[in-house]
């Protein structure tokens, strides 16, 4: 292969410039073509389609103000990729690895046709911590605990620093038939238009590469001190909100631990939060190991678990209309904006499965619909997690009382006022109750099901398995 012969830089999970390894490595080896496939069979949930939207258009601008292009190209990403490295006259084709089995398989099918075609193939580790197979106990299976698994990562040390932004970077120019085969941002389709639900996604976020560094950049000075104490409380804004950031690989997790270590010595704010960006790498590493970990629970037993079919009690759970004031105004956010608080996830991930005794599939399945952040590992693993069936989960018969969490979580009852309307009269935690005044209900729902009849029907379930 000539020395000319472009490099395809096969964007993914990982649409940033700085710290990608791929991209790196193609920037070294010569002229580079850009390169994202819309592939229909592991496109993303509704919600996460707009963000991608928007990650696409900063990536084609950064690439731009650097004299390339980002190339788009929509189909089975098997066929789009060999496609373009054969018209291209690749000499080779990079990416960063992705965990999940139909990405994996897509991966492999294709490393092996460019073996084939004489084009080299060359993965990298851009979007994890460490790969799952270097995190190991000492006999060399999977972890199935967080605590040890977390400790094992720290004894291994600092990952080595982020890559800059390659400082020479080529672009290829693209022979003429490679044109035919590209399409427009805007031709797939991403956004929606009718109806377009996507104003409070507009009104939330950025998405893109710069916008996650300065994301970062405000948590660390203003909201870092204090995480420990005030993460759980969804009142507050005390979190990052960079998970669709790291989602769609804006910025990735090697950065977030070396910005933290740069402040100086980590404190118990720094580790906390270095360890909630742990399990989004223990998440990913139990799908390498369980690649069915969407479908199918991680303990067997809870496949046998006699689930309801309740459609109408799904509907309420949907649309935040179940008349649990914490339950609801979670729901609400999250159609609102794409996102819910993580300690409000746990509430309804709780409150469906076992107070509605529904399915966690149905669950994950909306989530993954409704999250900007939908993530083949984490919205399953903390799905099972919460619904008791997953690894290191919290055992099924712990069932969250939803009032008793909104008061303790919500103690003014803020977060319910701003997203349920209809009671934000209820002065205090008296929000977390409306039922206890129903002379003053504007057209809030009388609650789906009630709470001790709830949880004896989920345990009785749960003693059959
Ligand atoms: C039922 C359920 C479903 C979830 N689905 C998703 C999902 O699809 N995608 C997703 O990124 N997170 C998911 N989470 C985890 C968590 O709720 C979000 O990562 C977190 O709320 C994101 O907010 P943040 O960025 O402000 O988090 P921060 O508190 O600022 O944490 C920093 C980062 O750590 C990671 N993280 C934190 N908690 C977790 C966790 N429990 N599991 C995995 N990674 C974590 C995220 O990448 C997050 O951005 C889910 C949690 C539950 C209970």
């Amino acid at each position: 292969m000539s020395q000319s012969a472009p490099t395809i830089m096969w964007f993914r999970d990982d649409l940033r410039l700085a710290d990608n390894p791929a991209l790196s490595d193609a920037a070294a080896s010569g002229p580079v073509i850009c390169l994202y496939v819309h592939d229909p069979a592991l496109a993303p949930g509704s919600a996460a389609r707009w963000w991608l939207h928007g990650a696409l258009t900063a990536l084609e601008d950064d690439l731009r103000a650097r004299g390339g292009r980002l190339c788009i190209m929509a189909g089975p990403a098997w066929q789009c990729v060999l496609r373009l490295a054969r018209q291209a006259g690749a000499g080779a084709v990079v990416w960063n690895r992705r965990y999940g089995g139909a990405a994996r398989q897509v991966d492999a099918r294709i490393k092996l046709a460019l073996k084939d075609m004489g084009v080299q193939a060359r993965s990298h580790r851009g979007n994890m911590l460490h790969e799952p197979w270097q995190v190991r106990t000492r006999q060399g299976a999977p972890f199935r605990v967080y605590t040890p698994w977390w400790r094992a990562v720290r004894a291994m040390g600092a990952p080595l620093p982020p890559l800059p932004v390659p400082a020479a970077l080529g672009f290829a120019a693209l022979p003429p038939a490679v044109e035919d085969g590209l399409v427009s941002l805007s031709a797939l389709g991403l956004q929606p238009t009718r109806p377009d639900w996507a104003q409070g996604l507009r009104d939330t976020w950025q998405p893109g590469e710069q916008a996650a560094h300065a994301r970062l950049a405000t948590f660390m000075a203003t909201r870092l001190p204090g995480y420990a104490r005030l993460r759980d409380l969804p009142a507050r804004p005390a979190t990052s909100g960079l998970s669709p950031c790291l989602r769609f690989g804006h910025i990735s997790p090697r950065q977030i631990w070396h910005a933290v270590e740069a402040q100086g010595d980590v404190d118990a704010d720094g580790m906390c939060f270095l360890s909630e960006v742990g399990w989004r790498d223990f998440a990913h590493a139990t799908l390498f190991d369980c690649p069915d970990m969407a479908t199918r629970s991680l303990r067997p037993e809870y496949d046998r678990m006699p689930w309801r079919t309740d459609p109408a009690g799904l509907r309420a759970w949907q649309q935040g209309r179940t008349g649990y004031p914490i339950v609801d105004a979670g729901m609400r956010e999250l159609w609102h904006t794409g996102w819910m608080h993580n300690r409000v996830r746990m509430i309804v991930a709780s409150f469906l499965t076992k107070h509605l005794l529904l399915d966690w599939r149905a669950g994950e399945r909306w989530f993954a619909d409704t999250l900007v952040d939908a993530d083949g590992a984490s919205n399953p693993f903390n799905w099972q997690w919460v619904a008791g069936c997953g690894l290191d989960a919290a055992p099924y018969f712990r069932i969250f009382n939803p009032v008793l969490q909104g008061e303790k979580f919500d103690p003014e009852g803020d977060y319910v006022r701003r997203w349920v309307p209809e009671i934000a009269h209820l002065a205090g935690r008296a929000v977390h109750t409306p039922w206890k005044f129903p002379h003053v209900h504007r057209g809030y729902p009388a609650p789906v099901v009630d709470l001790a009849d709830g949880r004896a029907r989920a345990l009785a379930a749960w003693k059959t398995l």
